[in-house]
C-alpha cells in the first residue's frame, strides 16, 4: 500500500481526517519555496519522548522561517497524543509538519494561511537492526552543511533536507547506510538525519552544533554520558582526526543510538562506551524493551 493510501487518521488543521484525504493544493507555497518545518518524535509504550521539546522546536523552526504555527505548544502536544490514540498506536513515530498554504503565488507569502498536520505510524529500527550489533557503514558526503550566514540552519526546515536526500541516495546506491556531512568550513558535522559522537581514550567528542541541528537525542545522550561519569567534549573535529577514534555512533529520534563501524577509510569498533550508552538510552525511553533485551540475553 502506498504510504499516502494507508488506513487510519491524520490530524489536519484541527481535526482528524481519513489518512488518504489529508491532501494539499499544488500551488502551496511550501512546495514551491520550501516554506515548511517539521518534527520527528517517537512514541514509546504510549508516551511521546520529549514531546513538549519537540513542539517548542517546531514553533522555533517556524519563527526562524518568519511564520507562526497557529496552535500553541500545548495544543500541538495534545494533537500529537490524539493522533497516536486515533491510530491505536502504542509504539511509533510522530511527524508534525507546518507549512505555508496556497492563497498567494510568489516568493512573498504575507497572506498565505499556515497549516499544521500531524501523522503517526508504526516505525521500527531506522537502520538495519543488525547494525545495532556490528555498526553501520557510512561514506563521506559531497555536499556540506551551509554557513549559518547562508541558510536558517537552526530551523528544522524541510528545505535543508534537500542535500540530505541527495546524499542518502548516493550512500545507498553504493551500499552504505548513510553519509557523513562536513560543515561549510570542512569540520565533521552530522549524518543525513542524526548527530555524531566519536570516542577515544574513554572520552566522547562531538561537533559543536553551531551550523546544524542540536538534536534532542544528542542532548539526551550527552546527559546520559555525563551521568556515567564520561567526559564529553564539544568541539570542531577535522575529518582526518577520525583516524584517532576507536568508537563512533550517531544519535537521532529515529536512529536512537546507532553504532558506526566505518566512515570512508576509517574503522571503528562497537566498544563498551557505545554499548553502555545504547543501553542507557533504551532504558530511558523504553524500559520495557530494555528488560526484554536483557531477558533474551
Ligand atoms: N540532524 C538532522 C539533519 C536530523 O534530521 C535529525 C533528526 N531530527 C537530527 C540531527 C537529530 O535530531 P533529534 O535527536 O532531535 O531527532
Amino acid at each position: 500500500v502506498p504510504f499516502d493510501q494507508r488506513d487510519g487518521f491524520i490530524w489536519l488543521d484541527g481535526k482528524l481526517v481519513p489518512w488518504a484525504d489529508a491532501k494539499l493544493h499544488v500551488l502551496s507555497h511550501a512546495l514551491h519555496y520550501g516554506s515548511a518545518v517539521f518534527e520527528g518524535e517517537r512514541l514509546y509504550d504510549g508516551e511521546i519522548f520529549k514531546l513538549t521539546e519537540h513542539s517548542e522546536r517546531l514553533h522555533k523552526s517556524a519563527e526562524i522561517l518568519d511564520f507562526q504555527v497557529p496552535y500553541s505548544v500545548e495544543e500541538i502536544d495534545a494533537a500529537c497524543r490524539e493522533v497516536c490514540e486515533a491510530n491505536g498506536l502504542i509504539n511509533g513515530y510522530v511527524r508534525p509538519i507546518a507549512w505555508r498554504g496556497s492563497e498567494q503565488m510568489g516568493v512573498s507569502a504575507q497572506n498565505n494561511s499556515i497549516h499544521l498536520a500531524i501523522a503517526a505510524w508504526e516505525w521500527g529500527s531506522y537502520f538495519d537492526p543488525a547494525a545495532r550489533l556490528k555498526g553501520i557503514r557510512m561514506k563521506f558526503a559531497k555536499y556540506r552543511r551551509p554557513d549559518p550566514a547562508t541558510a536558517p540552519v537552526r530551523s528544522k526546515a524541510a528545505g535543508l533536507y534537500m542535500i540530505c536526500t541527495i546524499e542518502k541516495h548516493g550512500a545507498e546506491r553504493e551500499g552504505y547506510a548513510d553519509a557523513l556531512m562536513l560543515d561549510w568550513r570542512g569540520y565533521v558535522a552530522e549524518g543525513t538525519g542524526a548527530n555524531i559522537f566519536l570516542i577515544k581514550d574513554g572520552v566522547l567528542h562531538t561537533p559543536n552544533p553551531d551550523c546544524f541541528l542540536d538534536g534532542i537525542t544528542r542532548r539526551t545522550v550527552i546527559d546520559l554520558a555525563k551521568k556515567r561519569g564520561y567526559e564529553v567534549i564539544e568541539r570542531h573535529i577535522k575529518p582526518e582526526e577520525l583516524a584517532d577514534f576507536s568508537e563512533c555512533f550517531i544519535t537521532g529520534t529515529a536512529a536512537e543510538v546507532t553504532p558506526v563501524s566505518e566512515i570512508g577509510e576509517y574503522r571503528f569498533e562497537v566498544g563498551d562506551i557505545t554499548k553502555t550508552l545504547m543501553e542507557d538510552y533504551i532504558n530511558l525511553v523504553q524500559p520495557q524493551r530494555a528488560a526484554a533485551v536483557a531477558a533474551a540475553g
